[in-house]
């Protein structure tokens, strides 16, 4: 049996590993996802027949309602909601790591097993980092649902505090090591963790929070690795340090396109990113040309080469279906249409490849940030809908910007630029912009989906 179950979770390991592989490509993501859930699904079908299940009835009764709310978040959260959603998927990986661990341990203090040092410093990991994921992926939650403030919380000696509760969970974790039956101090671990999962949390703020939901999403693996050692489960090890290492991958990548480092996203570096104001509203002024339907379907029926920036304007309203009508009725005009996706556009990596590819605009129109930028000056009209901060040109050029030097998409340089929103107010990173007030720019106000579905109606009449 045991050869078994080391056979099925290697092929589950190796699912796993292709699977994630093809989520790395919108066409291929389907794919992916259904290898990894199958390797998951055999994972834990061969997990059932271990020994050590005393009895199938919480089991029955846990996948029962876990299956229930899951199908029901799954179907009742819109996709903008997708980072909080998975912010909290984290924190119960966490927690349910922690209490895993601490099962474990019991169990081997009441059946007198001795606790080697790899299974304790393991099992000191596991409730450290699974109990910090756990408060802090619900202050993350919290934050991004607008239950708690998104602003960057500081406080007198936030960082001292913290490394000072640190170092107490290493000190209280080698006593542990050295005395496995120090139930109380493992108690003490537990507290401080999940207090340090809050401190660590709260001071992350602005357009870092779904950096930092990546970052503890990698924790989760982490801590899920580290049950997977105390339980001596090779796939919870392999699965934990899958889950670990793409989420750190992710956070550097997110990081990189952002222009940050990981250590100023998580020292809530948001509030110093620049004097001007995150949040503030400070910026450019002026006056902002606008157009309306019936103009911007002539401008863009007399374009030979357009190209269209979705942001998360798009996705809150759900307008890619409209986008895509107005895809079909310029391209049935001869006129080049593509889409210029930005690494961070909307509220999560890939979330705009996945709100077109939903509404079956081809792959192939779509052109990521370094394969497009360049071909700006030759586009007659860039259309931004719903996108503001990753096509602010102050990105570029001022250094007191919060988003200096994150690379944007050059958007500015077209012949014509429009942009679609619904007023000239902030994006997520709370700074002006001031792309609104070039004299190539247009505003085309309104809510994305009726707004775009009103100028695919005054093509048609052209
Ligand atoms: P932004 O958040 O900068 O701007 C979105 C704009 O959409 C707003 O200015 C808003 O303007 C407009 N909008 C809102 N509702 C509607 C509507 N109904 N119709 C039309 N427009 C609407 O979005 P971007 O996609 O440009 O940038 C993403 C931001 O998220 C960046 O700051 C990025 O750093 C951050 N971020 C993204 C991550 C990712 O992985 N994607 C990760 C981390 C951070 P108005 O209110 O006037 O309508």
């Amino acid at each position: 049996m045991q050869i078994l179950s080391y056979l099925v979770y290697l092929v589950a390991s190796i699912l796993f590993i292709f699977g994630i592989k093809k989520l790395g490509s919108p066409k291929t993501a389907r794919q992916g996802n259904f290898l990894s859930a199958l390797g998951m699904f055999l994972a834990v079908v061969i997990t059932l027949f271990d020994q050590r299940v005393l009895t199938f009835e919480y089991i029955i009764i846990g996948v029962i309602i876990g299956s229930a709310i899951g199908a029901f978040m799954a179907l009742k959260v819109p996709m903008t909601g997708m980072p909080q959603m998975v912010g909290l998927l984290n924190g119960f990986g966490g927690g349910a790591s922690a209490l895993v661990a601490f099962a474990e341990y019991y169990h081997i203090l009441n059946v007198n097993k001795p606790l080697d040092a790899a299974t304790s410093i393991t099992l000191v990991l596991s409730v450290l980092i699974g109990a910090v994921t756990f408060t802090g992926s619900f202050i993350a939650f919290g934050k991004l649902q607008g239950f708690v403030t998104g602003k960057v919380v500081k406080y007198p000696l936030q960082n001292p505090i913290n490394v000072l509760l640190l170092l107490a969970v290493i000190v209280a974790g080698v006593f542990v090591v050295m005395e496995p039956s120090s139930e109380d101090l493992l108690i003490g671990i537990l507290i401080v963790s999940l207090i340090l999962g809050v401190l660590l949390v709260l001071p992350i703020g602005g357009a870092d929070m779904p950096v930092a939901i990546s970052l503890l999403n990698s924790y989760s693996g982490l801590a899920a690795s580290m049950t997977g050692f105390v339980l001596q489960n090779n796939m919870l090890i392999i699965a934990g340090a899958l889950v670990g290492a793409s989420g750190i991958i992710l956070t550097l990548i997110m990081c990189r396109v952002m222009n940050r480092s990981l250590m100023n996203v998580v020292l809530g570096g948001w509030a110093d990113a620049g004097s001007g104001g995150a949040g503030s509203g400070d910026g450019p002024q002026g006056d902002a040309k606008s157009v309306d339907a019936e103009e911007l379907a002539m401008i863009l029926d007399s374009a030979q080469n357009v190209v269209i920036v979705p942001g998360y304007g798009m996705a809150v309203t759900q307008a890619q279906h409209a986008v895509r009508d107005l895809t079909n009725i310029l391209e049935k005009k001869n006129i080049n249409v593509r889409f210029a996706i930005h690494p961070v556009a909307g509220r999560m990596p890939g979330h705009m490849n996945v709100l077109l590819a939903e509404a079956q605009v081809s792959y192939d129109k779509l052109f990521a940030l370094e394969d497009i930028n360049d071909d700006f000056p030759n586009v007659d009209v860039a259309l931004i809908v719903g996108a503001n901060d990753v096509v602010n040109p102050a990105a570029r050029h001022d250094q007191n910007s919060p988003i200096y030097g994150m690379p944007i998409l050059n958007v500015d340089y077209a012949k014509t630029v429009v942009v679609n929103k619904r007023s000239l107010n902030v994006g997520y990173a709370g700074i002006q912009n001031e792309l609104f007030f070039y004299p190539n720019t247009l505003m085309f106000f309104g809510s994305a989906k009726e707004a775009i579905n009103k100028l695919v109606n005054e093509l048609k009449e052209l």
